[in-house]
């Protein structure tokens, strides 16, 4: 392909590669993610990866060149981390996107970067089994974009996080050398985990080529309950108590009113109608039913209506209005999404937390929340032009930060630090931690090319 540039050193590598673009319009969309981050300028280009040479070539191109190199897969990132500016290339995975091979014996999926999330789980169901990291965006997130942020999901309540879930990694490193990281049986501890090191390190460490992920045998049945309260602060008592009644839902999601609103507006549901807030709760296995009960009995002191769901489409239209939450918000303006962990019985604290935010600051906050992990999604919704950086909204996700702090929590429990959350890291990792983490960035990227500015 031919560049306008002249000859940068980003013009020489986006010269040299099979599948490449410098159009205006391809450098606006891999500019940015869904984390409503305006970048203060495009990328230099974007390469198309369509196999593993090709990564490597990049990568070799990219050393020698001294290239920023911005990983990308599905772009639905919620904290900047794919991200590219003036100066950068992006190197796009997402047509890498073939399931190479399902093993139901084994129950194991191996999996290019670009295979959505929802794929994989459609190919494994052929075989009666499930990946059990869901994102609700699982329809249009990339298992690299997963892998790198150590996604969570609705389903991680009972099967736990990305990290629970992936075997072992083909990656190329910055300097263009394959590395394999973990291994294909169940267990094993030889070595310093590698595995567990990538997974998570937003794009910063090696480029995930291929993975080689768990599998789980499908539930063999399901129960939903749909629960409604008067007020935030009860729906949290609520999940509380099915935390310290010892089940184990698979799914414990939280909305609050105002995001009820929304997704009534935009879905055409009723739901604000039964309840100022909302629980989503789902047993499975050979016992839903009896944990279902003693999920029912939790919550009833809480609760001012409890629906079962009846059949298989009632549960999963109740799912689908918990997925729908931030497309929904996403229709009234520019939405900054808060990703903050608390210890699970501090839920009605944080609540009380939140609102005391919203009054200090002025901004209307929007609440979902994996509950069964303390793990909270406070939004603000801007107008579309309006930046999420600065501001009263920036100002407000410092207090979220603070307010998690202060409760014993963490400033991101799956959406990763990215571009957005690093002002706060020191504060919550200590020197000590910081300084390692760079070291360790430093043997695997000496040159400093692999999305720098993300993550650490
Ligand atoms: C509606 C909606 C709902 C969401 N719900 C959830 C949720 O429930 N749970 C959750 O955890 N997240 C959620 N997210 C956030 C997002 O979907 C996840 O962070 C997802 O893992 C990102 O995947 P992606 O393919 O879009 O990655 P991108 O946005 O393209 O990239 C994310 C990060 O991964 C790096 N990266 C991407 N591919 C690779 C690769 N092959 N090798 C190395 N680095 C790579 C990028 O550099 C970047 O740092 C939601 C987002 C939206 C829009």
């Amino acid at each position: 392909m031919n560049t306008t540039d002249g000859p940068t050193a980003s013009a020489r590598l986006l010269n040299a590669s099979a599948h490449a673009s410098t159009a205006r319009g391809e450098r606006v969309r891999v500019s940015t993610d869904r984390s409503g981050y305006l970048p203060p300028s495009l990328p230099d280009g974007v390469v198309y990866a369509r196999c593993v040479e090709e990564v490597v070539h990049t990568m070799e191109l990219a050393t020698a060149h001294r290239v920023p190199v911005v990983p990308r897969g599905a772009g639905t990132g919620l904290a900047a981390g794919a991200s590219a500016r003036a100066g950068e290339v992006v190197l796009d995975l997402s047509g890498m996107n073939r399931i190479l091979h399902i093993d139901p014996v084994e129950q194991l999926a191996v999996v290019e970067p670009g295979v959505l999330n929802a794929e994989v789980n459609a190919a494994a169901a052929a075989h009666g089994l499930f990946y059990a990291p869901d994102p609700a965006s699982t329809a249009i997130c990339s298992i690299g974009g997963n892998i790198a942020t150590n996604a969570g999901g609705m389903w991680c309540a009972k099967y736990g996080v990305t990290r629970e879930s992936v075997l072992s990694l083909r990656v190329v490193l910055p300097d263009g050398r394959i590395l394999v990281t973990g291994r294909n049986t169940l267990k094993g501890v030889t070595g310093y985990d590698l595995n567990a090191l990538l997974i998570g390190s937003e794009g910063t460490l090696g480029i995930v080529v291929e993975a080689t992920l768990r599998l789980r045998p499908a539930p063999i049945q399901t129960a939903t309950v749909a629960a409604y309260f008067a007020d935030v602060d009860a729906a949290a008592m609520a999940a509380s108590a099915i935390i310290a009644a010892r089940i184990q839902p698979s799914v414990l999601e939280l909305m609050d009113g105002p995001t009820l609103e929304a997704v009534d507006a935009a879905q055409g549901t009723g739901h604000r109608s039964k309840g100022a807030a909302f629980l989503l709760a789902q047993t499975d296995g050979y016992g839903a039913f009896l944990e279902q009960d003693v999920l029912i009995r939790a919550i009833e002191p809480f609760a001012t209506h409890i629906e079962k769901a009846a059949d298989a489409e009632t549960a999963a239209a109740l799912v689908a209005a918990r997925r729908q939450a931030i497309p929904s918000l996403e229709r009234l303006g520019r939405v900054s999404i808060c990703d903050i962990g608390v210890p699970r019985n501090r839920l009605a604290d944080v609540f009380a937390g939140l609102a005391e935010i919203s009054r200090n600051t002025g901004v209307g906050i929007y609440n979902v929340a994996h509950a069964a992990d303390g793990n909270l999604h406070p939004m603000i919704v801007v107008d579309p032009g309006e930046s999420i950086t600065e501001g009263p909204a920036k100002a407000a996700l410092a207090e979220m930060f603070y307010l998690a702090k202060r409760l014993g929590g963490t400033l991101t429990g799956e959406h990763g630090v990215g571009l957005l959350k690093r002002d706060w890291l020191q504060e919550e990792l200590g020197d000590l931690s910081l300084e390692l983490q760079h070291a360790i960035r430093n043997v695997f990227d000496p040159k400093g090319i692999l999305n720098p500015g993300k993550a650490i």
